[in-house]
């Protein structure tokens, strides 16, 4: 019970959260639903970081083509005429690029969140990676419009606000990447006894 109570995840503001003055409204949103801010910092981070950062495997690099042809597909956009390319492969290795322009193109609000299921609320409550299909209620569905269709043409990342990790081992790794143990620290929310405890 405790280890569910206590789960941690890693919260990014992406530079375009930031430079829109969307940190609060992040943090906003997750303290509401009962989260704890357990960390909190703003970096500004190289390319090497975010080497260790993303996902290594060539399936994560597809998946961000597989995402973009999606969308081409939705909205009858043809990939090869726009993109030179069909392939998911190709179409990831330019949005990965692109990626990390964007995530070094400011300064970053990192974020250790812990709580009950914290890795799956946050996902929740970040909304669709592309944010012309993100629920209204959402971070990226309130706040942003953007999509595949006119990022990559424009051979530029998704602009969406807010990076949570996925999974447990994500989170993990995550954590241990952007923060030092020292730098999390443990306090109790004043509403958690009357709000989830027994
Ligand atoms: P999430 O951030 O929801 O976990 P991913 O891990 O798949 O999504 O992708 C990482 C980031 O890469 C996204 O948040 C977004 O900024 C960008 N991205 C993903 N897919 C695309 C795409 N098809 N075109 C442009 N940018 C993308
Ligand atoms: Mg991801």
């Amino acid at each position: 019970m405790k280890q569910i109570k206590e789960e941690r995840t890693l919260v990014l503001v992406k530079p375009d959260g930031v430079m829109r003055g969307l940190t609060g409204e992040v943090i906003k949103r997750i303290e509401r639903r009962g989260l704890k801010v357990v960390a909190l910092k703003m970096v500004q981070v190289d390319r090497k970081h975010l080497e260790d950062h993303f996902p290594k495997e060539d399936s994560w690099m597809e998946r961000l083509g597989e995402k973009g042809l999606k969308t081409f597909a939705e909205y009858k956009i043809d990939p090869k005429e726009h993109m030179g390319t069909d392939d998911k492969k190709q179409i990831g290795k330019i949005v990965k690029d692109s990626l990390f322009e964007y995530m070094t193109s400011g300064p970053i609000v990192a974020l250790v969140i812990e709580g009950i299921h914290a890795i799956d609320m946050v996902r929740k409550l970040a909304g669709n990676t592309l944010p012309v299909f993100a629920e209204m209620g959402t971070v990226r569905g309130d706040f942003s419009v953007d999509s595949p269709a006119v990022a990559n043409v424009e051979k530029r990342a998704i602009k969406n606000i807010m990076h949570a990790s996925e999974t447990p081992e994500e989170a993990a790794n995550e954590i241990d990447l952007w923060f030092d143990k020292d730098e999390i620290h443990d306090y109790q929310r004043a509403e958690q006894s009357v709000a989830f405890d027994a």
